[in-house]
């Protein structure tokens, strides 16, 4: 079926790593709540699949604004939705309002907006502290009084305070314990639920007790720790993607392979061409050298990502042929490593993929329509 580049969804890997969140989350006095975070398009996964997925055993969502949010109350799903940036213009209260959204308060403008408007239905705000991320929220001083401010709101439901990690995947660093003294200290007595964790936070910072944790990442089977961490065993990579082999060819030492002529070959040497490019979500910045997995075998990407193909050396690999898959990341390459041969980050990766068609197996695919049946 034309192109062989593919992005396979496993959506029962999604519900496996869901669980285990949930099992992290439910240690200490906080009750498991899980706010399954599916903001840019579930991180490249699809926000529609991945909610419905998830719709009978998430407590609710999270996405960055309302767009996102409609999006998913327009597929059904009925759980609490969470605006992590709340809202950017008075007109979204209407819709908010509407669509029982929950929305972040960061910023004084929004507590006005919030007032004049006057809700129809009572609303519950996630009242956010910076607490050292230097970003969005009050200040751990005016904090109290902003909270007492919309405690005093007739149509406020219920105010979760909320923070959030600048340096929860970094294991040498105090800082996230700094924060969380920081809150601790200004939100004591306050009463109402708590919220602090992402996927990083969840796992490193096992002393953070809080009501609601707020993963994404993890929930797609991606540790969010540069080094390799053990949580990597536990959790299933839910994306792989992978193309195939179109063009194998040997060229002599000395020879260039790929624009800029950037790579040289050493020795003879058997080039694969794999149709995927960075026009896909391929980071060109890949380096010469990060692993592409080929019949269960990792071989080096050798000579600049082009557009709409890369390169690979299959000197080492004697039995590849033309058609064979070759899997840029999923369970047997984890995406990190990929991550870190561009100089990035597994979360730029998984929000650029592009023009890939994405196909979805788990769940949402009836049972006579086997996906392995399907395998293309
Ligand atoms: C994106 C986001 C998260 C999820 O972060 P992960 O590192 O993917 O777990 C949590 N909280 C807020 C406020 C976010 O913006």
């Amino acid at each position: 079926m034309g192109r062989p580049a593919t992005a396979k969804i496993n959506l029962d890997a999604l519900r496996h790593n869901y669980r285990i969140i949930q099992q992290l989350s439910a240690r200490g006095t906080g009750n498991g709540q899980v706010m399954a975070v599916v903001k840019a398009d579930a991180y490249g996964h699809g926000a529609t699949a991945c909610a419905t997925a998830l719709a009978d055993i998430a407590s609710g969502f999270a996405v960055a604004f309302i767009e996102e949010a409609l999006e998913l109350r327009a597929a059904g799903i009925k759980q609490p939705i969470l605006l992590l940036e709340g809202f950017f213009e008075p007109s979204e209260l209407e819709m908010i309002d509407q669509y029982r959204l929950d929305t972040v308060i960061h910023h004084q403008y929004q507590i006005d907006a919030l007032v004049a408007h006057r809700p129809k239905h009572p609303v519950r705000l996630w009242l956010k502290m910076d607490s050292g991320m230097g970003r969005v929220g009050f200040a751990p001083d005016e904090y109290r009084k902003v909270w007492e401010q919309l405690n005093d709101l007739p149509f406020v439901k219920d105010i979760v305070l909320m923070s959030h990690f600048a340096c929860a995947d970094e294991p040498d660093s105090d800082h996230a314990q700094q924060q969380l003294t920081t809150f601790n200290t200004y939100t004591h007595g306050l009463p109402g639920e708590r919220s602090f964790c992402n996927s990083a936070g969840l796992v490193a910072l096992k002393e953070v007790q809080s009501e609601w944790n707020r993963p994404g990442l993890l929930l797609y089977g991606v540790s969010p720790f540069a080094q390799i961490h053990d949580i990597q065993q536990t959790i299933k990579p839910v994306m792989e993607l992978s193309s195939a082999i179109i063009s194998i060819k040997t060229i002599p030492a000395g020879s260039s392979v790929g624009y800029g002529s950037q790579w040289i070959a050493r020795r003879t040497t058997r080039i694969g061409v794999v149709a995927i490019g960075y026009a896909d979500g391929y980071p060109r910045h890949a380096a010469n050298g990060t692993p592409v997995y080929i019949n269960g075998c990792r071989v080096p990407l050798v000579g600049r990502v082009s557009m709409d193909m890369l390169t690979v050396d299959l000197t080492d690999l004697s039995d590849v042929q033309i058609g064979d898959r070759a899997i840029l990341w999923g369970d047997d390459l984890p995406i990190n490593e990929v991550a870190k041969g561009a100089g990035t980050i597994p979360y730029q990766l998984l929000c650029n993929l592009n023009r890939v068609p994405v196909l979805y197996h788990g769940i949402l695919i009836p049972e006579q329509l086997d996906f392995d049946q399907m395998e293309i």
